[in-house]
């Protein structure tokens, strides 16, 4: 079965015969030679300078990592301005509700770009006692497939002096990160979207001077003291072992594939190839090509066409896709190229869509 689901993605041979090495305790010097090369090798992707970077790992889905930086990086005093146009960024203003951090919300619509001007007037209209500390948004929503425009973004932080803190689950690895803006300040992502590794492993790359002055919100992502204790050689709790063997292992083979501007080639590619196939089928893509992200792309039901049966008869045929969410659900489909995924894999797939859909 071919996964073409945003995570967790098919694995490389490589990847999958990692998982079954020595059983390890969590304890031992073997285990924290393990975390601190996974942890330099995050930092290595963006070629990151250690004094000022650091990569927090976690064992946690994704979520927990977006959850662990939000919770530590918006002081007591602090307020976010979450710019959201999907599932993911009503994630974050849900996490906000949760620990009762001051946020207010502008976007919504998940079909819409963001408004760089709406925003701006937004963080500009702020009055003094009520100045967002942080904006907060998601890299590539995966709603929809869009890539929002973190540069822009970062333009309006630094002009009104807020953090950025992204979400990148679904697109560090593969989409460009300019971590040369001051304002970003914290970076969400996981082992198992563009990086290719499993599911139990996530992590936030945070610069340090951010992450010394971390509130402690939650007890087990509390993100300050994950990284006090790993930069100790410790870890708090036990981490999923064999998750940090595969992720350590995806990291490899990610540089050796010559690094994320490599992956993105690689992505786009295979991107374009599903985009011009469907096309030629009929059908629709939601988005323009240049309002997207190379990770995943939705496209449009065809009519008299349930996504039910489509799935079905895709799974028949050894491909899982993935369906649109919430109020999406019966109007896009979404296909994902992370993961273990060629040229030749995505032929069949066009050809067992062309099957299905005559
Ligand atoms: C996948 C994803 C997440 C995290 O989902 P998990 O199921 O917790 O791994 C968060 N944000 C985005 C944008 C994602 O695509």
């Amino acid at each position: 079965m071919l996964l073409l689901n945003p995570g967790p993605v098919s694995l490389s041979e490589r990847v999958r015969r990692s998982l079954l090495q020595p059983d390890l305790c969590h304890r031992e010097s073997e285990f924290f030679d393990l975390q601190d090369e996974i942890r330099a090798r995050v930092l290595a992707t963006h070629e990151l300078d250690p004094a000022v970077w650091t990569a927090v790992l976690m064992t946690a889905s994704g979520t927990g990592a977006v959850e662990s930086m939000v919770a530590a990086l918006v002081p007591e005093a602090g307020r976010v301005l979450i710019a959201e146009n999907g599932v993911y960024g009503e994630r974050i203003a849900q996490i906000c509700a949760q620990y009762r951090i001051t946020h207010d919300r502008i976007g919504g619509d998940w079909l819409q770009p963001l408004d760089p001007a709406a925003i701006a007037a937004r963080i500009e209209s702020a009055s003094a006692g009520a100045r967002y500390s942080h904006l907060a948004v998601v890299h590539h929503e995966t709603t929809t497939g869009r890539l929002n425009d973190l540069e822009r973004l970062g333009e309006l932080c630094r002009a009104s002096g807020a953090r950025l803190l992204v979400d990148g689950v679904s697109s560090f690895g593969a989409e460009r990160l300019d971590f040369g803006d001051q304002s970003l300040t914290a970076v969400a992502a996981t082992a198992n979207k563009c990086l290719h590794g499993v599911p139990g492993v996530s992590f936030v790359i945070v610069r340090r001077a951010a992450v010394a002055e971390a509130v402690s919100r939650t007890y087990y992502l509390d993100l300050g003291r994950l990284a006090r204790q790993q930069d100790q050689r410790n870890t708090p709790f036990t981490p999923a072992v064999p998750a940090y063997y595969g992720l350590l292992e995806a990291l490899r083979e990610f540089a050796a594939e010559g690094g994320r501007p490599a992956r993105h080639r690689r992505y786009a590619a295979l991107a374009a190839q599903v985009r011009a196939g469907l096309a030629a089928l009929g059908v629709e893509s939601m988005l323009p090509a240049e309002q997207s992200s190379v990770v995943l792309r939705s496209y449009r039901l065809p009519i008299g066409v349930a996504y039910g049966t489509l799935h079905d008869a895709l799974k028949a045929g050894g491909f899982v896709i993935y369906a649109g969410q919430g109020r999406l659900a019966q109007t896009l489909f979404r296909i994902s190229t992370m993961g273990a995924v060629t040229a030749a894999d995505l032929d069949r797939l066009l050809e067992c869509f062309a099957a299905i859909l005559r």
